[in-house]
């Protein structure tokens, strides 16, 4: 199926609360220039050196989504050109990101990633340590920062139940995060969903997905 095909049944089946991110890495400019030329705006890369190739070389009123794991030496990559981080995964990260914030006189858009699959080796904070950030940024804590919600991957497998959980319990945190900080209208966001599960994030709350190979393959 071509791209503009794939986007445009995406388009049908998403609800209009939905954002549609592509996720374009690894795939040539031409790919991208095709779906943008169908009207998508919003992309995903998650390679820094990539994500700054694509980001300078392409129209410049495309939303550039990060939602890959950031080293603080790649910041300067990304963050200049990056619409949402949806991946800060380490109180390092958006400490280093609240400092080039401040030297460079910029507010950065970000999600926190919640360590949410079964795999140990995926990244993200425990459920705790977002409630911990949460609320030292609503304390002023993070002024160069703005958080906009969660994101999280569900554990790599088949089984929908255990994909339905996970998105379950990120949902649950994300709901109990906007009740307990309802001053902090900004935060709004749930990234869930890929090409494999969007269906079920999109009906566990998800207000964004991040969709690659059914898009580009
Ligand atoms: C690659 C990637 C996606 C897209 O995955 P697909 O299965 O190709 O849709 C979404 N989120 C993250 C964080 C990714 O790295």
């Amino acid at each position: 199926m071509s791209i503009s095909k794939v986007l445009s049944d995406l388009y049908q089946e998403l609800p209009s609360n939905v954002k549609l991110v592509a996720v374009s890495k690894f795939h040539p400019l031409e790919d991208i220039l095709e779906a943008y030329n169908f009207g998508q705006r919003a992309f995903g890369e998650n390679r820094p050196q990539e994500f700054y190739s694509k980001a300078t070389t392409l129209p410049s009123d495309i939303e550039w989504h990060f939602i890959g794991h950031l080293q603080t030496n790649k910041l300067k990559f990304v963050l200049p050109y990056a619409f949402l981080i949806h991946s800060v995964d380490t109180l390092h990260l958006l400490e280093a990101i609240q400092k080039w914030g401040s030297a460079n006189n910029k507010t950065i858009n970000i999600l926190l990633e919640l360590h949410l699959g079964a795999e140990i080796t995926k990244q993200g904070f425990s459920e705790d340590e977002i409630v911990g950030i949460v609320q030292k940024y609503q304390a002023g804590a993070y002024p160069n920062v703005k958080i906009h919600g969660i994101m999280g991957m569900a554990t790599h497998t088949g089984n929908h139940a255990v994909i339905k959980a996970d998105f379950d319990r990120i949902n649950a945190l994300f709901n109990k995060l906007k009740d307990r900080f309802i001053s902090l209208t900004e935060f709004n966001e749930l990234s869930i969903g890929m090409s494999g599960d969007y269906q079920i994030a999109v009906k566990a709350g998800a207000t964004i997905v991040r969709i690659g190979s059914k898009i580009f393959n």
